[in-house]
């Protein structure tokens, strides 16, 4: 029988053992770290043999096919060595792909990719289709497909997961930008990230739909990494385009979005409203549908999510931006003065693209990082004043002493969280707790 390995055991990893299990391949799951307890169990259910703890390679290496999970580097000797062997090396979404007949829309860009996976899937569901919410967010794709009881499946992507698909063929190719990001798995270099990106295109052709927004600086001088077969639609902000954007609305053909009567504010968001849209209608959804269903939509938290306001001064968390650009967006969604709480884990920014923002809108940046040098340089001369601390509760309480009514204190990191907290959401979490009991305390 042939044999299918699995490197790490998470939700990914998890699910395709499953779903290999139940196409009748012999499935070994190994996990250099350890499993959730959880996790084990279903395995062991499943007569699944898994390690924790280390990789034995020898056993790897004898297997037909190797399914990989995004968080593990291309760099890592385990990669190397496979590839030496020549063994097949795929992700859980190339891999689940295979077993599905159900429709695709595939979502992936550096910013926008959950707040549009989740506007796609407001449209499919609120249009009664049977949709699947998977890839980074929610349930595992594999095993969402054992089951396959969906017609419609929305994927978000990321350049790891591209990494490794190769036959992967989304009916709907959705890309919404591309910013430098997870440089340090690129070999720091942007081009080998654009690569990684455009590969959601690389099956297309007459049946696929290809929809990004076409104002990106490096997606327009690479649009010809895109089939001239496949259907393009496109978002702008600058020409006709399928999705017209407005100071004041989206023009779609034959309808319109009034701009003031959505849920998600901020020119990032028109794009990814734009985005979302045109990939439903691909999908079979009409425009006056989904209309009707944007009003209900909520948008996951972290994302510019307000959580409080005190004499007149506005919070907001942002911790999910961990990066520049999703800075850039943040900082261009207010007219108030700024209090910008940034900081973390760098990874390989280049603040410049923020400075004439954060000359003309920052009153005050507060850096919050167990190292906040490469900061207080960049910044250091631009903003009136500057605070660096690795305590989050003295960031806000300097927030609240520099605010006056009116003003928002944003947190906006740009950069990763695991220097002081779990993850973005422990970042954001202990932020609104933190900014709630300093309101009230
Ligand atoms: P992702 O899943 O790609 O990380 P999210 O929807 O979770 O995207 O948003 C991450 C961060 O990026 C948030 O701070 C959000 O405000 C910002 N953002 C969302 N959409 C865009 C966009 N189209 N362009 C730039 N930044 C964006």
């Amino acid at each position: 029988m042939a044999l299918i390995s699995i490197l790490g055991g998470g939700e990914s990893g998890v699910g395709a053992a499953l779903l290999a299990k139940s196409k009748g391949f012999d499935v070994f799951l190994s996990d250099s770290g350890v499993l959730k307890s959880t996790y084990q169990e279903t395995l062991r259910e499943n007569q699944i043999e898994f390690e924790t703890g280390t990789h034995s390679l020898d056993r790897i290496l004898t297997s037909d096919e190797i399914i990989i999970s995004p968080g593990i580097p291309e760099k890592t000797d385990i990669v190397k060595a496979i590839q030496a062997k020549g063994i097949s090396l795929v992700s859980e979404i190339e891999f689940a792909a295979r077993y599905t007949k159900a429709k695709i829309v595939a979502i992936t860009g550096s910013n926008g990719k959950t707040t549009t996976t989740l506007l796609t899937y407001h449209f499919l569901k609120s249009a009664g289709l049977k949709v699947g919410l998977a890839g980074n967010i929610g349930q595992s794709f594999a095993k969402q497909v054992m089951e396959d009881q969906h017609e419609v499946y929305v994927l978000e992507i990321s350049s790891f997961q591209l990494d490794r698909c190769f036959q992967f063929k989304p009916d709907v190719a959705v890309l919404l930008n591309i910013t430098p990001d997870h440089l340090d798995r690129y070999e720091y270099k942007f081009e080998n990230y654009i690569a990684s990106k455009f590969r959601i295109f690389q099956n297309a052709d007459a049946n696929t739909s290809c929809v990004f927004w076409a104002d990106d600086e490096v997606l327009k001088v690479n649009l010809a990494n895109i089939s001239a077969s496949a259907r393009v639609k496109t978002v702008s902000f600058n020409t006709k385009a399928d999705a017209y954007i407005t100071a004041d609305k989206i023009q779609f053909e034959g309808t319109e979005l009034n701009l003031a009567d959505a849920p998600l504010k901020g020119p990032h968001n028109a794009i990814n409203m734009a985005v979302a849209m045109l990939a439903a209608h691909e999908a079979g959804v009409s425009f006056t549908q989904m209309l009707h269903s944007l009003a209900s939509f909520e948008n996951a938290p972290h994302r510019l999510e307000p959580c409080g306001v005190w004499d007149g001064v506005e919070f907001i968390n942002d911790s999910k931006a961990t990066n520049v650009d999703a800075v850039y967006y943040a900082l261009n969604s207010y007219k108030q003065p700024l209090i910008l709480i940034m900081g973390g884990v760098d990874k390989g920014n280049e603040y410049e693209v923020l400075d004439p923002l954060v000359k003309e809108k920052v009153k005050g940046l507060i850096c919050l990082g167990t190292d906040n040098a490469k900061l207080e340089t960049h910044f250091g001369g631009m903003v009136p004043q500057l605070f660096a601390t690795d305590s989050l509760e003295n960031a806000v309480k300097k927030g609240m002493e520099w605010a006056t009514s009116g003003d928002v204190v944003l947190l906006s990191p740009a950069c990763a969280s695991f220097d002081l907290f779990k993850n973005y959401e422990d970042r954001g979490d202990q932020f609104k707790s933190t900014v709630k009991r300093l309101i009230h305390g």
